[in-house]
């Protein structure tokens, strides 16, 4: 029924208490490893526990859709962008799909109340996509789907229906691999599965509101937005299929922005190039801060 919509695969859960992710979130938050995320903090309880966030909550259906674009210049060479980041906004995107799953399920299972989350609301979108068995949770924090790999944008329908579970729990299989350990280069992955916002670049770039210390800024290995490093050393994305869907490919004009334009990009060129995309999010002064220090 998903694939029909367009998502590459789904999963369904009971609503209720991610019992399992109390303990090491709340160590993690206690930890300050959020940084500046002060959002994380804010409505924990809604975050463990959808039946509290959506009235009725009966069952989670998880959603993915891979949006891996290949390995364009623009995030291989210096300075980077991260390769979600290349699309016009994927939220509205998956919203509107998440929608039209909703009037599937309705046709099928009748009256239907819910609501669609796409990274939008206190919900930990990978132990859901995990608990419906659409991958496991990767030393470097991502859920890893065996076909799919981890360039995936995940999404939840939280309704009010009794829909079966997933049952086919997918086992973790990072093995001994440590890949995205070794590769990180800020260190940011402290133990499996556990990363220290503060020291990754993807938060460095993109959530840190206040201005980079010296330190943090040469620590970005030349990430001006986001950071792909243990998604591209990690094996399960070694073969995935780059994704044609026109609504979430690169936008043109993002994808021919080269090294000497970029280095001299004026705010008007920024905003017409990445207006409709995330890395509208930084703003043009932090972006170029974080491409080329404080020449803004
Ligand atoms: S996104 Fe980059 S900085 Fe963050 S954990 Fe992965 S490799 Fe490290
Ligand atoms: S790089 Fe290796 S350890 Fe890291 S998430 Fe991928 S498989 Fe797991």
């Amino acid at each position: 029924m998903a694939k029909h919509v367009g998502f590459d695969a789904y999963g369904v859960s009971s609503a209720g208490e991610l019992t399992e992710s109390i303990n090491p979130f709340n160590r993690w938050i206690s930890s300050g490893m959020n940084g500046e995320m002060g959002y994380m903090e804010r409505n924990a309880d809604k975050r463990l526990d959808p039946t509290i966030l959506v009235p009725n909550a009966k069952s989670v259906v998880s959603v993915l859709l891979n949006y891996f674009p290949g390995n364009p210049i623009i995030s291989t060479k210096p300075p980077k962008i991260s390769r979600y980041a290349l699309s016009v906004d994927y939220h509205t995107v998956i919203k509107e799909m998440l929608w039209q799953l909703l009037d599937s399920l309705r046709k099928e299972f009748g009256t239907i109340n819910g609501r669609a989350f796409v990274d939008s609301a206190p919900v930990l979108e990978r132990a859901w996509a995990q608990k419906s068995g659409l991958g496991w949770i990767g030393k470097n924090s991502m859920l890893i789907n065996p076909k799919i790999g981890s360039y995936t944008f995940l999404g939840e329908l939280i309704v009010d229906a009794d829909i079966e579970p997933s049952t086919n729990q997918v086992p973790n299989r990072c093995g001994s691999c440590t890949r995205c350990i070794d590769a990180c280069p800020t260190g940011a992955i402290i133990s499996p599965g556990n990363v220290d916002g503060r020291k990754c670049i993807s938060y460095l770039t993109i959530e840190k509101k206040s201005p980079l210390t010296l330190d943090e800024q040469k620590s970005l290995s030349g990430w001006c937005f986001g950071c792909d490093i243990c998604q591209e050393v990690c094996p399960w994305n070694s073969k995935i299929e780059i994704q044609t869907l026109p609504s979430i490919s690169p936008k043109k004009i993002v994808l021919e922005i080269n090294e000497e334009e970029l280095s001299v990009i004026s705010e008007e060129k920024f905003t017409k190039t990445f207006s409709d995309t995330p890395v509208s999010r930084s703003g043009y002064n932090r972006f170029i801060q974080n491409c080329y220090g404080s020449k803004a």
